[in-house]
């Protein structure tokens, strides 16, 4: 009798070894947060490692942002990315600067003239960080991911900001994402004819889907598997544009609609990539 208690307590020991080794592993996860702000970006991404980054800031007045941040128990930022001046991308960052310390600033060299953009400056200011410039070849120094940027590879005029886009490519173990802020053809023109890695296993659509965005080419450099389109319910501008869905269609990219789908959270180990929710197409 005494035999098979001490069978079965080997048992429930190799059990529990089974089952509570993946579960710490799981812990090494890079998570990345496709944030619901409306016709708009937000990005946030937690490294295994467990630092913080943030992409952009919404539309809004940012405190859809921040709280969505301190649900994820964020304390501090280690790196926000603001990809370019416009309104839907910008808005919000000088409220996430105010609710949390932000060790490192991102953004590209282009100024702006708008209320917007004085904020985020101001914002800035108080933080008392400097803004490093992202441009082609900048890397950002995080243990256990590679984060460079592909782009801009050009400056652009004051016209075409979507252009000056930062472009940030991740890498985690094998699994890789692109985060192409607003960038339009010719910065994806220019980022392809600047011969740099570009193929990503997610690629965050460019621009809401916009049709001057997301080329045939880019999708053939990039050959993501997933995309994520971050765009507003029934916005104005028809994005994402019937053109661009058809590309991305072609090209068997399964696609996320954060106005379908809300909240979109890709999870990877470094050897897959797991979402909350199902492909919309
Ligand atoms: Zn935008």
């Amino acid at each position: 009798m005494r035999k098979i208690y001490l069978i079965a307590a080997a048992f429930v020991l190799l059990l529990s070894v089974l089952f509570v080794t993946p579960a710490s592993a799981s812990s090494k996860k890079l998570t990345v947060h496709f944030i619901d702000v409306g016709q708009g970006d937000s990005i946030y991404i937690k490294t295994a490692n467990g630092d913080d980054i943030i992409i952009d800031g919404g539309n809004r007045d940012g405190s859809d942002v921040v709280s969505y941040l301190e649900k994820q128990k964020v304390k501090d930022i280690e790196v926000m990315i603001a990809t370019h001046p416009d309104a839907d991308h910008m808005g919000g960052l000088d409220e996430v600067l105010k609710a949390f310390k932000v060790k490192s600033i991102y953004a590209p060299k282009v100024s702006h003239t708008t209320q917007v953009y004085k904020d985020f400056l101001s914002a800035v200011k108080k933080e008392g960080v400097k803004i490093k410039t992202a441009k082609k070849d900048v890397s950002i120094p995080l243990k256990g991911v590679a984060a460079k940027f592909v782009g801009p590879v050009n400056s652009y005029s004051k016209s075409d900001l979507n252009d000056w886009s930062a472009v940030l490519r991740l890498v985690y173990g094998k699994k890789s994402f692109l985060f192409t802020g607003d960038a339009e053809t010719k910065a994806e023109t220019d980022m392809m004819n600047s011969k740099e890695t570009l193929k990503a296993d997610v690629l965050k659509v460019g621009h809401h889907g916009a049709k001057t965005s997301t080329s045939t080419a880019f999708l053939k450099a990039v050959k993501p598997t997933y995309g994520v389109i971050s765009v507003g319910k029934k916005n104005s501008y028809g994005h994402p544009t019937s053109d661009t869905l058809k590309r991305l269609k072609n090209s068997k990219v399964k696609v996320f609609r954060t106005d379908k789908q809300g909240t979109i959270i890709a999870s990877s180990d470094g050897k897959s990539i797991t979402f909350n929710t199902k492909p919309i197409q």
